[in-house]
């Protein structure tokens, strides 16, 4: 704005900021998903995943793009395969510092967007962090992205992803808007569950599938598990049944993604035989499963880990 006094021009700085993400490190995969680092006003990093539905995305855009945002930095879960978790939990991000990473890569690509269109045409919540630790903040971000006079993404194009937060399931599904949900299960018995994701110890998976029936009572449309495939842990078939089970109980898409390999964790992927065994078995149940050719393998894409490679350059240049 060059049409105001310089006095008053501070003086709105000292309270209003234009966005509270900086973009630090963008990072692109042959396959077109791209990942961003960003630093929030205090000096922390969260990162976004853009992921475009056709590889036509550089050059002309494709008519479908989805954001996966962060919604804290670190997490406090502590899921034993996960880098997000690994140095535990910092803070819950800002509505804006969740609004502002939608905004800041529809900033960056603007000019490949013609007609007035917007960029970003769905959400999913899955970046770094637990989102329904951060309800309120979340709720506030999320129902100010899906209005009209905002980015006017459609409500059902967007997902929350939660490892299984049983009371924030349950007032969710209270809230009027029809947001998509996704449970990270990743394990189909307790006994995996329990070795790799501590949040299962407090919320079971029984109390989860209650929870999620009454989610399903006061919502439409399907639910979505995402079944991060780990060698020797929860990749044998014996998972299967259970897994079947549990999808056709609940009505629920399966998504096995097979897991993204984390510097100084001792978990894999599994080789190609084994993800398609699973597969396979899992199909011949009758389940809808897709499997998910990873598309950011080589970009470090398991969520959590550019930030960790951004602390350690910092570590190691003291600062
Ligand atoms: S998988 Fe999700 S809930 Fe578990 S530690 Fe990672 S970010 Fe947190």
């Amino acid at each position: 704005m060059g049409n105001i006094p310089d006095g008053l021009k501070r003086k709105l700085s000292s309270y209003f900021t234009f966005s509270s993400v900086k973009l630090v490190r963008k990072q692109g995969a042959i396959d077109t998903t791209l990942k961003f680092l960003w630093k929030l006003s205090d000096g922390q990093y969260v990162e976004s995943v853009l992921i475009p539905a056709s590889p036509s995305f550089y050059g002309e855009a494709s008519d479908r793009h989805t954001l996966c945002v962060s919604t804290q930095v670190g997490c406090a879960y502590g899921c034993k395969f996960c880098a997000s978790g690994l140095e535990g939990f910092k803070r819950n991000l800002k509505p804006g510092e969740v609004i502002d990473q939608v905004l800041a890569v529809e900033t960056l690509f603007k000019k490949r967007v013609s007609g007035g269109k917007r960029l970003i045409t769905n959400l999913v919540i899955m970046g770094m962090g637990e989102p329904l630790a951060n309800y309120d903040n979340l709720l506030d971000a999320l129902n100010i992205l899906n209005s009209k006079w905002s980015a006017n993404i459609g409500a059902r194009k967007i997902t929350i992803s939660t490892s299984g937060l049983v009371p924030q399931i349950i007032k969710l599904s209270d809230q009027p808007r029809q947001y998509r949900l996704a449970i990270s299960l990743h394990g189909a018995t307790d006994e995996v569950r329990d070795k790799i994701m501590p949040i299962n110890r407090k919320y079971s998976l029984s109390k989860l599938t209650d929870a999620v029936e009454i989610y399903q009572s006061k919502k439409k449309g399907s639910i979505t598990f995402e079944y991060i495939l780990i060698d020797g842990i929860n990749d044998g078939v014996d998972q299967v049944p259970h897994l079947a089970m549990l999808s056709d109980r609940l009505r629920a898409k399966v998504n096995i993604i097979p897991y993204n390999n984390v510097e100084g964790l001792r978990y894999k992927r599994p080789s190609a035989t084994s993800q398609e065994s699973f597969m396979k078995a899992l199909i011949d149940k009758g389940v809808r499963a897709t499997l998910r050719r990873e598309k950011g393998h080589d970009i470090d894409a398991a969520c959590g880990q550019l930030r960790l490679r951004k602390e350690k350059e910092l570590d190691s240049n003291g600062n």
